[in-house]
């Protein structure tokens, strides 16, 4: 059960807002709205209040930040500057089990540099969504002591940007990163020493998503899994682990707490918020999300992993 909000605390979310396109094994779609800070806030949206920090292109259609607005979150960050939006083109795998990066353009980004409103510095949540290491580290030197800073990062940046990515690992405290994306960074292939190594680097809680395998939360306190939800029909996985770690924040925040048990329960609903968005192409399923169909499928999951004592 998904109790009644408990605590406002906001969540301010950086992050890219793209368009997509995508190569499916069921279909083709082109100029998709996506990013992962349009995935993060339409999840973390669910649980807590947002604000987005972002740029976006002359091209990039108003109805998608309306979108956004209709369920609250703060788009007064987001920045619109002269030119293309942020593009990013991938194929996937016949079984969705991987993908291939075919494009990335960075238009806009390229000389974007975050510039957080006064009213968003003080934000307790903070989650650094994929975005290039020195955006994150911007980001962080702008925003005044929050209760939990996460971030996100992908294998275009962990190859192409290591070092900086490293300095930034240094000044989070939660790291979220799908397992692939782990092996890379940790250059180690088991995910039990890779998981070691990376908390080395700084971040002292560290969540691996496994896509249809789960999500494992190592800390201080040992290793928590949670299993994927098995859906009878997957559409398109792009998103899924911005929409998680968005719900993770989400949930945190309205916790109030990250002790042991908040964390536990934080990663069971964003596997069941990630969940859905595999159930359509791009944010069309996550748009459509309410928190009775979140709270619904949790209970399965719920079950599905209860064994008595
Ligand atoms: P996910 O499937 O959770 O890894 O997120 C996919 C989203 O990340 C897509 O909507 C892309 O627009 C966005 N994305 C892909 N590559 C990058 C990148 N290099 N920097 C920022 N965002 C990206």
């Amino acid at each position: 059960m998904i109790h009644a909000t408990r605590s406002t605390d906001p969540i301010l979310i950086v992050g890219s807002m793209a368009f997509d396109d995508l190569e499916l094994p069921t279909t083709n779609a082109k100029d998709v709205i996506g990013g992962s800070a349009t995935y993060a806030a339409l999840s973390a949206a669910l649980f807590a209040p947002v604000r987005v920090v972002a740029v976006v292109g002359d091209d990039f259609p108003d109805k998608a930040v309306e979108s956004l607005d209709s369920r609250g979150v703060d788009t007064s960050g987001i920045e619109r500057a002269a030119g293309k939006t942020f593009r990013w083109a991938g194929r996937y795998s016949a079984n969705l089990a991987s993908r291939t990066t075919l494009d990335t353009q960075l238009n806009v980004f390229a000389d974007f540099r975050p510039k957080l409103p006064a009213a968003f510095r003080a934000s307790p949540y903070l989650m650094l969504g994929n975005i290039h290491p020195s955006l994150q580290l911007e980001v962080l030197t702008q925003v005044s002591s929050p209760k939990l800073v996460a971030a996100d990062t992908m294998n275009f940046w962990i190859s192409g940007e290591r070092p900086t990515l490293l300095e930034m690992l240094k000044k989070i405290d939660t790291l979220v990163i799908n397992d692939e994306e782990l092996r890379q960074l940790a250059e180690e292939h088991n995910i039990k020493r890779a998981a070691a190594r990376v908390r080395a680097m700084g971040p002292k809680r560290l969540v691996v998503k496994r896509g249809e395998y789960g999500a494992m939360l190592f800390d201080d306190h040992g290793i928590f899994f949670a299993p994927a939800y098995p859906l009878e029909e997957e559409i398109d996985p792009t998103g899924a682990g911005d929409t998680f770690a968005g719900a993770l924040m989400g949930y945190l925040s309205r916790e109030g707490n990250l002790d042991r048990s908040a964390l536990r329960k934080a990663l069971m609903v964003a596997a069941t918020v990630a969940s859905f968005c595999v159930e359509g192409v791009g944010t069309a399923r996550l748009e459509a999300l309410d928190k009775d169909q979140v709270g619904r499928r949790l209970e399965e999951l719920r079950t599905l992993v209860h064994f008595g004592h």
